[in-house]
């Protein structure tokens, strides 16, 4: 077991890729914090994971709230002894072409998947520097590295997500905290369903099309990202540092 005796938190772990990641790393022998906003989803994980027989509790806590995350870094430290792997994967999706986007509606994208990434970050580093060891992922996207058109929002917060990532990891790599950024391509999660509902008149012509623009010809699956998360996660990735790791089936490189 690659995370035994470790203890993880997923910021968003009620749905998606956060959902598979804390199903995975619970196999995997950690005591996964499982967070999100939506009470019922970070619950269900929960349930599936102690089913399984793994260890996990639930923290409910929105990451652009720094009282809420204060007190969700409090309640998983108390409750689980330590924090050794945080896992920032809370995000939203943001649409529409710069000129059109509201000012709303900019600063809802900008606040979960950026201070929702520094938030947490700045309440669990400090027990991570006491521990003289932690790894940290943060999610960003391939959409960070290529154009697509119209997510001017979105691309603009995976690409600082990314920006950032480098940064903590040279400030922080003399604790001996590793941070890595995993950058997905398209993944078929309920994000990526509403996304397609929301932004095209005909959502099957555009999930086609999307399939034909990447080099495996199809959409990647929440574990393929839970796997590389594992492995980030875990000591087999201890000689990673500042790493953009690509699960994008080609999208970047073709
Ligand atoms: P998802 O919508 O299935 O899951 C996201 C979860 O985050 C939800 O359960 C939601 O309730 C939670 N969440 C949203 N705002 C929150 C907040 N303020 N506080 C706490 N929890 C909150 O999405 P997903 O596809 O699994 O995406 C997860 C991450 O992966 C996101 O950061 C997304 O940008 C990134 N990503 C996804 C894809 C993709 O194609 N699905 C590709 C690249 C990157």
């Amino acid at each position: 077991m690659k995370l035994q005796g470790k203890v993880t938190l997923i910021t968003g772990s009620g749905s998606g890729i956060g959902r598979s990641a804390a199903l995975l790393f619970g196999r995997e022998g950690a005591y996964v914090v499982v967070n999100d906003l939506d009470a019922a989803k970070g619950e269900a994980t929960v349930a599936e994971i102690q089913a399984g027989g793994g260890r996990a509790v639930f923290i409910q806590a929105d990451v652009t709230h720094p009282e809420s995350v204060q007190q969700m870094t409090a309640h998983a430290l108390e409750q689980c002894g330590r924090i050794d792997v945080l896992f920032n994967n809370a995000g939203i999706s943001g649409v529409g072409v710069l000129h059109e986007i509201e000012l709303e509606q900019w600063d809802r994208v900008m606040n979960v998947n950026i201070r929702g990434v520094f938030l947490p970050s700045k309440y669990v580093i400090p027990h991570m520097i006491e521990q003289k060891n932690g790894s940290i992922i943060n999610m960003s996207s391939c959409i960070a590295e290529i154009g697509l058109a119209n997510r001017a929002s979105y691309a603009a917060t995976k690409g600082a997500v990314l920006a950032l990532t480098k940064s903590m990891q040279v400030d922080y790599a003399p604790y001996g905290i590793r941070v890595n950024a995993l950058l997905p391509g398209t993944i078929l999660t309920p994000f990526v369903e509403n996304y397609l509902k929301n932004a095209y008149d005909d959502p099957e012509a555009a999930l086609a099309s999307i399939k034909g623009r990447q080099l495996s010809n199809d959409l990647g699956s929440p574990e393929d990202v839970a796997q590389a998360a594992l492995f980030l996660a875990s000591d087999d990735s201890k000689f990673m540092m500042g790493s953009p790791l690509y699960i994008d089936g080609g999208v970047v490189f073709g």
